[in-house]
């Protein structure tokens, strides 16, 4: 059941239950009001009775008008019949309690099958009290009431006529921008991603949902370029290393070489399989960080520990580099030091970071400074090298993004886009502030979970500082 035919239907099912509630409430009503009516003119029927019987002595049969099945009983205080009117029919039955009740001088009243009666009692001019019984049938009223009937029974089954009809139409107008919009959104593919849905309406939840549906679209198709320009830079990274060591092994082929000669393109050969080896290996890294399985295996990590371990792996392999940590300033308590995260990931991501800062410098080194705030962590990774151009700063954490000015250095792009996943995945920030020909910053927020530390410049740790000590 489609949308339109379920509004029409809930819009059909509340106006009816509405007009059903009315019907009924004006039926009830009315017969209330018929009721009390016709019990009033018997009650005055009876007394006219009884009155006229004491005035004249006998009451004509013409002068009153009659009603239908109509009858008039007296009885004496002894509950005996002492006048009888009607002779249609046998005399209402009246039960001992009703009379005894009508004896106590409220007006009784009493129906059955169609025929109503009234009992009242009446103190004659003797001073005897006198029960009369009034009984009729309420033709007209009844009569009435049954009309009254069917014109509610035939109004409201017109107005649900009218009602489903005009619920259709409106829920048709209603839904007419889902439709349009459904057709737009069909029309949209994987050739075509660039393309928008339009809605009219400006300001409504249905231009609320375009707008959103556009969002995703861009979102999808930033993704979706960023996946195609992905493929080809990997398929250009690594053909680049393939190629240069054919040509190395093609030269070494064209005549027979000293062992010198051999083991110099040996080497040459080596140099492309450990950059391709790194690349890969960073490729793979990226892989790993995109699936949210790294958060499953997440664990309590040591932030300190960390980048101990990544600054002497650095300097392992590369000697010439400086990086200087400062751990003066940590907090007293050790669980304010620990984050949640995947311990392998978040090393490779300061590895990345202060390699960067060490490559991209003439003096080769980078300060590391720590500062906590109310449960959180900031890292700042901070060099004094060739700095970034502004206009660069939004895409270095693209994958495969190198700056021009820094293309005669060894990379392949890849660890900024990594770094900035790995730190996402543990819900944390990166920014970059740099200066070119100055140095850069980079700045790293991650959230402590037992961190409660009050904020305080004391627990800063200043870059200026960092450099000083160095
Ligand atoms: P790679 O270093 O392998 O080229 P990255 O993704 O780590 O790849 O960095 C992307 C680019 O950002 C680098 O090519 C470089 O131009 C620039 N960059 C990164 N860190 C720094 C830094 N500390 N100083 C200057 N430029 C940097």
């Amino acid at each position: 059941m489609n949308i339109r035919i379920r509004l029409t239907l809930l819009f059909m099912l509340l106006v009816a239950s509405i007009l059903l509630l009315f019907s009924f409430s004006v039926y009830y009503l009315y017969d209330q009001f018929r009721q009390q009516e016709f019990q009033q003119r018997l009650e005055e029927k009876a007394y006219t009775m009884v009155r006229l019987r004491e005035d004249v002595g006998e009451v004509p049969q013409a002068d009153l008008p009659a009603m239908v099945d109509e009858q008039v009983t007296i009885y004496n205080s002894k509950k005996v019949v002492v006048y009888n009117r009607g002779n249609q029919r046998p005399r209402f039955p009246v039960s001992a309690d009703f009379l005894n009740k009508t004896a106590l001088g409220q007006p009784q009243y009493i129906q059955e099958d169609s025929i109503e009666a009234v009992g009242v009692r009446h103190i004659n001019l003797r001073g005897e009290p006198l029960l009369i019984i009034a009984s009729g049938k309420d033709r007209y009223g009844f009569s009435k009431l049954g009309r009254l009937r069917e014109i509610l029974l035939f109004g409201w089954l017109l107005s649900l006529g009218i009602v489903g009809i005009a619920g259709y139409l409106f829920a048709s107008d209603a839904l007419r921008p889902v439709s349009e919009l459904i057709a737009q959104v069909n029309s949209i593919s994987a050739t075509n991603i660039h393309q928008r849905v339009y809605v009219g309406r400006q300001s409504d939840e249905l231009a609320d949902l375009a707008h959103t549906f556009n969002d995703l679209l861009s979102r999808l198709e930033e993704a979706f370029i960023l996946q195609k320009s992905f493929v080809s830079h990997a398929s250009h990274e690594l053909r680049t290393p393939l190629t240069v060591m054919m040509g190395h092994i093609e030269v070494t082929r064209l005549q027979s070489r000293s062992r010198e000669e051999y083991e110099v393109t040996l080497d040459a050969l080596l140099d492309e399989v450990k950059s391709m080896i790194r690349l890969v290996n960073g490729l793979l890294e990226l892989a790993r960080a995109r699936t949210d399985t790294a958060a499953s295996t997440n664990q309590p990590v040591r932030i300190d520990e960390l980048l101990w371990q990544a600054q002497s792996l650095i300097l392992h392999n590369n000697p010439d580099y400086q990086i200087n940590i400062d751990f003066e300033n940590l907090p007293d308590q050790e669980e304010e030091l620990v984050i949640i995260g995947e311990g392998s990931l978040l090393q490779t991501a300061f590895q990345n970071l202060m390699e960067n800062g060490c490559k991209y410098s003439p003096d080769k080194r980078v300060s590391v400074g720590i500062s906590f705030e109310r449960g959180q962590v900031q890292i700042t990774f901070t060099d004094q090298g060739y700095g970034i151009p502004r206009a660069e700063l939004s895409h270095i954490f693209e994958p495969f993004y190198r700056s021009e000015s820094t293309m005669t250095i060894k990379g392949h792009g890849i660890g900024l886009a990594l770094t900035q996943r790995i730190i996402e995945l543990h819900k944390g920030q990166i920014e970059v502030k740099s200066v070119v020909g100055k140095g850069s910053t980079f700045r790293v927020t991650l959230p402590i979970p037992y961190g409660s530390k009050a904020d305080s410049d004391d627990t800063y740790k200043s870059i200026e500082a960092a450099k000083t000590d160095s």
